[in-house]
């Protein structure tokens, strides 16, 4: 683990045996996350939450509220049975109620896991018993969901349904009750538990393309520590209203959750609603000035507005990560709705933030080609994250800008071990390795190059799928490209673009390869090309490369 020194980056690996170490006379700090809630509701109490409701509709709720009823719901757990440690889950979309179940089951002392509602059912089963999820509440259109899997869910005692009281449907759910009847007669002034150092907060699983999930088991502390460094990395300002798409299933939504009401910014979440029209309208009438999301979400709004003659006029900057950002997507923000963005990355098992590219004052006086090179980079780490690339043998490479390698990451909200495992998923001197592949800078940036398992091996030579992706991108009739490395009988692996267009009909081949010749090197370009009406994504929003190797996978050798 990263040292709490100051100092911790020079000290970290020296051996300082013997030394008598004298100890700071400040308070002991063992942070609650309910204390964030409690900070906003007394610094910030009128500060609006806005959900869009399952049924369309625009919910208003605020710190305050929040505040209040996440202490109903904690000593309504506390009432049922439910003691520090246990695990209890979320199958639910982003609105005011998921937060209120961030702050009142973690803040009884009990783990928050959130559960993503669109994995494979078998995953799903795995999960909640691995995790030993005594409870689970769960968004009434994901109710038949449940009514499927509950003979082969071990630990259940209870299915609290987030609706009112009238409109609990029929459920065949054991022990199901609304959530609103069920926080109804919970004690608004509950007082939160002093939580042990280290004390387990919530439990996320990765979206893993091989075997089972991994489970990651974040702290209070590592999240109050993420929440912070974060405010301090991205251009957040104290009047930002914040358009919240990324899921508060998924890796703790960023740490908006946190970092939100720690500063007391508006939050807006667009429940089921993510499409272009829903997104737009949401942003312009909540005035939302902070986006984050993923790449694939932009695009749908990018193209509404693009279709409908709309502009992004109150939205400032938008942050965005999870998967590569685009030359395309990045200069249509910019050039046509007058966004800054941000380029983040990050993964489950960093909480998730490692980089941010925030803009520095010498970029103010690039041209924009200058600007943009520099912004498509997946950023400089964050404090607290140290990045190091090192080759197969685990040497580290030099940042010159070229040496591409494994990702290996350091610091106090990166896991130590997944949940359950036996042994450390870092080494002996605490270095994560990402399964990126990516090359570090004189400067500090970051930039991705694939994910290890990705990348394309064609004649002993390393391709990137994802350059490839965003050079393709930029054809003005390409919607979503995605590139795979398929066997090959001479080179090993070469390169097959999948394209979805944007009237979804295929369009000439030579045009795309024409378009490409200019962007990459020779050897680069894709021996096939293939178009479908949409590309396989995950459960978060990920292409599912794996599925489109395996379909293709003799397509070279049989040749
Ligand atoms: P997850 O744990 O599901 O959030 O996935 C983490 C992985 O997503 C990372 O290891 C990267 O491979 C990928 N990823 C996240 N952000 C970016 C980004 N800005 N650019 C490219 N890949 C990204």
């Amino acid at each position: 683990m990263l040292s709490n020194n100051v100092a911790s980056y020079i000290i970290y690996n020296k051996q300082d045996k013997g030394a008598i170490q004298m100890i700071g006379d400040m308070q002991k700090w063992t942070p609650n996350v309910a204390g964030i809630i409690e900070h906003a509701k007394e610094i910030h109490p009128q500060t609006e939450i806005i959900s869009r409701l399952v049924s369309g509709e625009i919910h208003r709720s605020n710190y305050e509220k929040v505040c209040i009823r996440s202490r109903k719901l904690a000593s309504a757990l506390e009432k049922d049975g439910i003691k520090k440690g246990d695990v209890v889950a979320t199958l639910a979309l982003n609105t005011y109620r998921h937060l209120e179940m961030y702050y009142g089951i973690s803040g009884m002392g009990a783990v928050t896991h959130t559960l993503n509602f669109r994995l494979h059912p078998e995953q799903a089963v795995y999960i909640i018993n691995h995790a030993e999820d005594k409870i689970i509440f769960v968004e009434l259109p994901f109710v038949p969901i449940l009514e499927g899997l509950q003979d082969k869910l071990n630990n259940i005692q209870k299915y609290i349904v987030l609706c009112e009281e009238h409109e609990m449907p029929e459920t065949s759910l054991n022990n199901a009750i609304s959530y609103e009847e069920y926080i109804k007669d919970g004690d608004a002034e509950y007082k939160w538990p002093i939580l042990d150092d280290d004390a387990a907060c919530a439990l996320c699983y990765t979206s893993g393309t091989t075997g089972n999930p991994k489970g990651v088991l974040y702290s209070h502390k590592s999240n109050v520590l993420h929440a912070q460094a974060a405010l301090t990395a991205m251009t957040i300002q104290p009047d930002d209203s914040i358009l919240m798409v990324v899921p508060l299933f998924h890796v703790l939504a960023w740490g908006i959750p946190y970092f939100g009401p720690m500063n007391g910014l508006k939050l807006v979440m667009p429940g089921m609603q993510m499409e272009g029209e829903p997104l737009y309208e949401l942003i312009d009438q909540e005035d939302v000035s902070l986006a984050f999301g993923v790449p694939t979400i932009w695009m749908g709004l990018l193209a509404y507005c693009r279709e409908n003659n709309k502009i992004l006029s109150s939205v400032k900057n938008t942050i965005i990560g999870g998967s590569a950002l685009s030359l395309a997507t990045l200069q249509e923000f910019d050039e046509v709705h007058d966004v800054n963005v941000i380029h983040a990355w990050g993964m489950t098992e960093m909480s998730p933030l490692g980089t941010t590219n925030v803009p520095t004052p010498e970029m103010q006086n690039m041209s924009k080609e200058e600007k943009y090179a520099i912004q498509l980079k997946q950023g400089r780490p964050i404090y607290g994250v140290e990045l190091k690339v090192v080759d197969d043998s685990g040497n580290e490479l030099p940042k010159d800008g070229k040496s591409q390698g494994h990702l290996m990451v350091r610091g106090p909200w990166i896991l130590q071990k997944y949940f359950k495992a036996d042994k450390d998923a870092v080494d002996a001197d605490g270095w994560f390795d990402t399964g990126d592949i990516s090359v570090l800078d004189e400067d500090g940036y970051m930039t991705i190059k694939d994910r290890a398992k990705d990348v394309i091996k064609s004649g002993g030579e390393w391709i990137s799928s994802i350059d490839l992706e965003n050079a393709a991108f930029g054809h003005p009739e390409v919607a979503e490209a995605c590139v795979v490395g398929i066997p090959h009988p001479k080179w090993d692996e070469r390169p097959m673009l999948f394209i979805v267009t944007n009237s979804g009909e295929p369009v000439e081949k030579k045009s795309i390869i024409d378009f490409l010749s200019d962007k990459v090197a020779k050897w680069w370009l894709p021996d096939e090309i293939v178009f479908l009406k949409e590309l396989p994504h995950g459960a978060t929003g990920k292409l599912q490369k794996f599925e489109l190797r395996e379909e293709y996978s003799n397509h070279y050798m049989e040749k």
